[in-house]
């Protein structure tokens, strides 16, 4: 999938995550900063890529196939923030952009690797939850 199409998939992860229960196409747009027609041209890509449905009445939903990407995406994120902040020292205002532009290329076997080293950790350095992996141990 391009960089882009992730980026809208992530998107649509923070905004749940804020607790938007219905997201509309505005609100993507907003997130990403792009004009709305450019939201709907690329969302269509992803339904028809089978990642995204969308209806009128119910906004944007991720399908079970776009949640395994964004949970992928999200999670090599802010597993990346971690490393750059308790490891490499790096400002936890700075770490947000390098993730960023890093996080496309950590496969999901990269990940893993990532997360056994960093021993797990449940949140990224500003407070935001690191989906679990099949590596994580039960939350108890
Ligand atoms: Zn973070
Ligand atoms: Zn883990």
């Amino acid at each position: 999938m391009s960089e882009s199409g992730e980026e809208y998939l992530e998107a649509l992860w923070y905004l749940r995550e804020s607790g938007d229960s219905i997201c509309r196409i505005r609100d993507i747009a907003q997130l990403l900063d792009v004009q709305p027609p450019s939201a709907v041209e690329m969302l269509r890509k992803l339904e028809k890529k089978g990642l995204v449905t969308y209806r009128r009445q119910k906004g944007i939903i991720m399908t079970e196939k776009g949640e395994t990407e964004a949970k992928q995406i999200v999670r090599a994120h802010r597993l990346m923030e971690v490393l750059l902040n308790r490891v490499v020292h790096i400002d936890r205002r700075d770490i947000e952009e390098i993730a960023c532009s890093c996080e496309h290329s950590i496969s999901s076997e990269v990940a893993t690797k990532l997360c056994i080293f960093l021993d797990h950790p449940r949140e990224c350095p500003h407070g935001n939850g690191i989906p679990r992996g099949e590596c994580c141990p039960e939350q108890k």
